[in-house]
């Protein structure tokens, strides 16, 4: 695995081998990787010549500057476990090489309604700063392909329509959640749950499937009984919403097309996300 620092050098390469017709795939992250990541490469591995990884906190899509600062990293791990896993590049750059400029004043991106919402509305500027990122990311990397995790369901919509504004020749591609064996989504987040309340935590998958099961009968009933379970595991619920699946609008029963359930909620001082496709 190579490992870039400065875009200009890994934009340089990545043209040298798309130049002799291979297909570059890649896996944005945040780093403090586990399996849901692992996964994301593998699928790139398979479906494409290259796989890009890069792993950058983004300052700019922390809304929550104590978020930021405890966000978890485990650097030494993370290269070791891509190494292992047959990606044949790491970036890893710094913020200074992301923006030269500083972080101040950055553009602004057309996103409309997807960031009034969800976690638009509860994260404000939290897709702006993921856009920023992204395009800056996109632009270097170029892929053919661009794998994202469904567990960030309402970002993979964002970045769909970012590449679509930018018109990016990337195609996104949407991998299924990984989840531990009692359900919880992965995310580098769990780690900071403590061993106590981490017992709590599979009830956000729970209230999922309830509500995913009750859905079609119950409607808004549904939705208060998945936001009770919740409250009595301790979560502090910051949305229990049912939605389009393509539009992200909400809905208050089932309207005959394909629709998602999504929750936000916080235990302790760990805001988790989690989502279930509810089909026709
Ligand atoms: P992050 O490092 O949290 O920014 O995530 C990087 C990518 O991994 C994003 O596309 C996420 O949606 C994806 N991802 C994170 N957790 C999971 C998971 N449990 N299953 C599948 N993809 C995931």
């Amino acid at each position: 695995m190579i490992l870039f620092k400065e875009g200009g050098a890994l934009q340089r390469y990545l043209l040298k081998k798309t130049k002799k017709g291979h297909q570059t795939g890649f896996v944005p992250t945040m780093g403090a990787l586990h399996e849901g990541h692992r996964r994301l490469v593998l699928q790139s591995r398979a479906q494409t010549d290259c796989t890009v990884v890069s792993i950058f906190v983004n300052p700019t899509q922390f809304n929550d500057k104590v978020d930021f600062e405890k966000y978890p990293t485990s650097i030494e791990e993370d290269i070791r476990m891509l190494s292992a896993t047959g990606a044949q590049v790491l970036f890893l750059p710094s913020v200074k090489e992301m923006y030269p400029q500083g972080t101040g004043g950055l553009e602004h991106y057309e996103l409309g309604f997807l960031e009034t919402i969800l976690e638009g509305k509860y994260r404000p500027g939290h897709f702006q700063g993921v856009c920023q990122v992204m395009c800056r990311l996109l632009k270097i990397v170029n892929p053919t392909l661009l794998f994202m995790g469904q567990k960030d369901y309402q970002q993979c919509l964002v970045i769909r329509k970012l590449i679509e504004l930018m018109e990016l020749p990337s195609k996104l591609i949407i991998a299924p959640t990984v989840r531990e064996s009692d359900g919880l989504a992965m995310s580098s987040r769990n780690r900071r749950l403590t061993a106590q309340i981490r017992k709590n935590a599979p009830s956000i998958y729970e209230a999922l499937l309830e509500l995913r099961e009750n859905w079609a009968k119950e409607g808004m009933v549904a939705k208060k009984k998945a936001l009770a379970l919740l409250k009595e595991n301790n979560f502090r619920p910051d949305y229990v919403e049912v939605a389009d699946a393509a539009t992200l609008e909400t809905v208050e029963q089932p309207t005959g097309r394909k629709q998602v359930a999504l929750i936000a909620a916080y235990l302790e001082d760990v805001r988790l996300i989690d989502n279930l496709l509810i089909d026709r």
